[in-house]
């Protein structure tokens, strides 16, 4: 399943990995034809391109069943499978499974489009009915003891008679899936890790609906005598907001970061700061209904109780044995070596804000961080964001893509003729991808741009056909999704520098996806700690010359971002770098501690008070996501006790740059270029990310680049 999540912002950026391969054919199609007839989420992709799902033909009365029949076939693959009276091969066995649940597969591509970007209340209460639906289905394949066994013949057999390195590595990845979740056990313990599943799955969907009632729930309206500091833009859409809500006459602050973040930068009214941060950081914390500290320690014995039953200490060692980091001792090693240097920095920017706040008879409180913040950054830097947005316009940003794209993967983007590629929605733009030397065909870029009623915030990355060559070549299908405000027809859109980063960085996760030249879908999986290395990289890219000349233009006077404001940005980059890094590992800190102690009494509120203080958190600001409400830790799995590994993909990225930097073509140097596609992208998880990285840069990462790139010291580790 897709891991989606409620709260996703700028640089914590998220991508939607491919549904577990775990998937498909159509040897059964006889006994669903008369369903298929009737609904088009299960028939097979058709038109050009080598067929493309068919978005415009979408009914959201389909879904339910859709999903259902795709289950059903999917099991009925998986006991073609273990009914095969021959010995297992890598053929009967492997591959059937590779092939395995197409129909199920093409489901859940139309689902993710309605749960990210098309979302209704009517959707969302099929989401809840099929949650428990679809964990109970995965744990019936996962827990599939005949397969298994299977599996592990075809594992034992490899280690003793090596196939074709690829080969060696799906079986692997598959053998160690079907262990790391269950499929050795006994069937007594089985049954208790299925429960376990299903009743988590419930927790989950309950932890997310208690954040969305809390950020639903917790407005505040501000009246005209109290918009003092805000920006126009910002009191027009709050007015809008407002009135929606049938509060005609007033100003809406939702409780959502998109509105609490400006608010508390640029607002001069005190009390309505503490009150909007208030709101905003207690969310899942009040105590009522909507209350998530007991269901947090519900999730914890849960998932501790599920890895006791497969023999782990705690769920962090079960999580990491299969992520670069390996133990979350190495993670946890990262994160310390970091700490002292962002909480010593956050020390130094208090005091620079002091200064200020001094005048004003204030000692500085976490609802105020952002409002000195900028302050000192007008005095220190003089970098007008509002002039910088002037270079940057979202169609020139586009093609800055297709550029680097085209220098360094070779890369040619064609706008597919208008009505030939079927999309769900009317903003839906898409570009065909080819070889720029060869012409050859290589797969389909949809780009989702503007926000809109139902569409989740943030920006991400998703496939709806991953590159693999065992059963035919397929071509990819991907897709970049951001939320700018759709401007007036004819009227540029102006973005921020981080969003511009945002774009770029969603479009290396389509680079990854598009640039894979793996023969099995299995070896298309990212591993969680290393697939925002791909992406962060590309950001890089923003600032280098030949960006900046043909694509960072005036929007009026057409001519290139100057080197001063350049230099300005780059300058202002390691600011408030205390603030960033604290919040960010704060919480990355808190996901790992709390799923390594023993939960058996655990309260949650207590123990986020007294592990901050052991940490010496600085008392002027908060996690980014407080436990009650940390989504991607307790919304899902995806990210829990993997929050660090935005850090952790930050040191390769870092260290990638430098290598750049110091390379004799720079940025665009061909053969530092080549090697980087050639390792660090192409092979995707067909190769073990360390070892990619060493062939890439001849060496480990190192943490320094990263430090330095934050304006801290280096740490003697
Ligand atoms: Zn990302």
């Amino acid at each position: 399943m897709n891991n989606y999540f409620n709260t996703v912002t700028l640089k914590f950026v998220l991508v939607f990995s491919v549904f577990i391969a775990i998937t498909s054919c159509n040897q059964n199609k006889g006994k669903t034809q008369d369903m298929q007839a009737t609904n088009i989420l299960l028939e097979e992709w058709t038109g050009p391109y080598g067929g493309v799902p068919a978005f415009d033909k979408m009914n959201i009365k389909n879904i339910k069943s859709a999903l259902e029949v795709g289950m059903k076939e999917n099991l009925a693959d998986i006991d073609l499978i273990t009914k095969n009276s021959k010995k297992p091969t890598f053929k009967n066995t492997i591959v059937a499974l590779e092939k395995a649940g197409k129909t199920l597969n093409r489901v859940q591509r139309y689902y993710g489009i309605w749960s990210a970007n098309v979302s209704s209340p009517e959707f969302r209460k099929i989401q809840k009915e099929m949650a428990p639906v679809l964990s109970e289905f995965r744990s019936k394949i996962s827990q599939n003891k005949e397969l298994f066994n299977r599996i592990k013949t075809v594992y034992e057999n490899a280690q003793k008679n090596p196939l074709d390195d690829d080969q060696q590595r799906v079986i692997q990845i598959i053998y160690e899936r079907f262990a790391m979740n269950g499929a050795e056990l006994d069937d007594e313990k089985k049954a208790r890790y299925a429960a376990i599943n299903k009743e988590l799955s419930t927790l989950y969907t309950n932890f997310s609906n208690n954040i969305l009632a809390d950020e639903e729930n917790y407005v505040v309206y501000l009246t005209k005598d109290e918009l003092d500091g805000l920006s126009e833009a910002m009191i027009k859409a709050t007015a809008k907001i407002a009135s929606d809500k049938g509060h005609e006459g007033k100003y809406a602050i939702t409780n959502t970061r998109s509105y609490m973040d400006p608010f508390l930068t640029y607002s001069n009214e005190r009390a309505l700061r503490e009150k909007v941060w208030n709101n905003y950081y207690s969310r899942g914390d009040n105590g009522d209904e909507f209350d998530n500290n007991e269901n947090i320690a519900k999730i914890l014995k849960l998932r501790k109780e599920r890895v006791a039953l497969l023999g782990y200490d705690n769920y962090a060692d079960w999580r990491l044995q299969n992520r670069m980091a390996k133990t979350p001792e190495n993670a946890m090693r990262l994160m310390n070596a970091v700490w002292p240097a962002a909480i010593a920095r956050v020390k130094e920017e208090v005091a620079d804000m002091q200064a200020i706040a001094n005048k004003d008879n204030i000692t500085i409180k976490p609802w105020d961080y952002r409002f000195y913040a900028e302050k000192v950054r007008k005095q220190k830097y003089d970098l007008d964001s509002d002039e910088v947005k002037q270079y940057l316009q979202l169609d020139k940003l586009t093609q800055a893509l297709f550029f680097v794209a085209g220098e360094l993967f070779n890369y040619n983007f064609i706008p597919v003729p208008e009505g030939s590629v079927p999309v769900f929605h009317p903003d839906v733009k898409v570009w065909e991808v080819t070889n720029k030397t060869t012409g050859e065909h290589i797969g389909l870029w949809y780009l989702d741009p503007f926000a809109r009623k139902g569409k989740r915030s943030g920006a991400w990355a998703t496939t709806y056909r991953s590159h693999s060559t065992f059963d035919g070549n397929k071509n990819v299908l991907a897709s970049n999704n951001s939320n700018f405000v759709k401007p007036a027809p004819g009227e540029p859109v102006l973005v921020s520098w981080d969003d511009a980063s945002t774009f770029l960085h969603e479009f290396g996760h389509a680079l990854h996806f598009f640039s894979s030249e793996v023969k099995y879908p299995t070896l298309n999986g990212g591993v969680r700690d290393y697939t925002e290395f791909q992406s962060q990289v590309l950001e890089r890219w923003l600032s280098t010359d030949k960006v900046i000349n043909q694509f960072l233009v005036h929007y009026k006077t057409g001519k290139a971002m100057p080197k001063e404001l350049i230099e300005k940005i780059k300058k202002a980059s390691t600011f408030n770098q205390g603030f960033a890094t604290t919040e960010y590992l704060a919480s990355a800190l808190m996901d790992m501690k709390i799923h390594m102690v023993d939960p058996t009494n655990i309260d949650v509120d207590t123990f986020e008070k007294e592990t901050l203080t052991e940490m010496n958190m600085p008392k002027e600001l908060v996690m980014r996501h407080r436990t009650p409400h940390f989504g991607h830790v307790f919304s899902g799995e995806g990210y829990a006790t993997a929050y660090y590994g935005y850090m952790w993909a930050d040191v390769l990225t870092a260290d990638a740059a430098e290598a750049f930097a110091e390379a004799p073509g720079g940025f665009y140097d061909k053969d530092l270029a080549a090697k980087m596609v050639k390792y660090l992208f192409t092979p995707r998880n067909s190769m073990d990310p360390a070892e990619a990285y060493r062939k890439f840069r001849g060496r480990d990462a190192k943490i320094d680049a990263l430090m330095r790139d934050r304006g801290f010291p280096i740490p003697k580790i």
